[in-house]
């Protein structure tokens, strides 16, 4: 298997070069033709940090974006800064060669935007409460969303209250919308969030 069967855009297989990824891991091979197919369908992963689950959602996301239209269109829920932070890092390279046809990647994390300005950018990653205060306020224009990913959804819900706000912010959100979530373990709780995110999932465990 490789890379090269996925039709995906020449910039993204560029980017993936400049990574030095080779060929797909375990979770890209079998997640990747799912998340790509069209019309998009909802995904739930299980899968652990270290198994390359953040390249698969980020190469759907920025497989999907329409570089012709500024306006957000894929946003990342994370559980933490950090995380977001280095999902952001990882579109940035992977979309190396989109960069210069106008892809922008944003963090709705506090104090990435000054108040009252607009958070810029096709491709949105956040923490859950930042990203809802933000939409809310109108700094985040989510009419144009179709793609939310939902990163180490167990670790989020493990959090005070961030499970509720994931489930506002998805409120907020078109309802026609591809819904990816990745989560380590499967504990019944993080199964009834997963369903009310991504209803009829496709599913896969490592
Ligand atoms: P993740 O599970 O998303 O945190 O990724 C784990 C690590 O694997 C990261 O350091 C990635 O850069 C690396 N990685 C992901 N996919 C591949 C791949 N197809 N080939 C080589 N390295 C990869």
């Amino acid at each position: 298997k490789s890379f090269d069967d996925l039709n995906l855009r020449d910039e993204l297989i560029r980017g993936l070069a400049t990574m030095n990824f080779r060929k797909p891991s375990k979770i890209q091979e079998r997640a990747l033709p799912l998340l790509l197919k069209n019309p998009p369908q909802n995904l739930i992963g299980q899968s652990q940090s270290g198994t390359g689950k953040t390249a698969a959602f980020v190469l759907n996301m920025l497989s999907r974006v329409d570089l012709n239209n500024k306006a957000p269109q894929c946003l990342v829920l994370a559980p933490t800064r950090e995380l977001a932070k280095q999902i952001a890092g990882v579109a940035t390279i992977m979309g190396t060669f989109l960069l210069e046809k106008g892809l922008r990647i944003a963090e709705a994390i506090p104090q990435s935007v000054p108040r009252g300005a607009q958070l810029e950018g096709q491709v949105v990653v956040g923490t859950p409460g930042t990203t809802m205060d933000m939409i809310k306020r109108r700094q985040l224009d989510v009419r144009a969303m179709k793609v939310l990913t939902l990163d180490e959804a167990d670790n989020m819900l493990d959090m005070q209250g961030m499970g509720d706000q994931c489930k506002r912010v998805k409120n907020l959100l078109p309802k026609t919308i591809q819904v990816v979530l990745f989560s380590a373990t499967f504990p019944p709780k993080v199964l009834e969030f997963a369903d009310f995110f991504a209803p009829h999932a496709n599913q896969i465990t490592l």
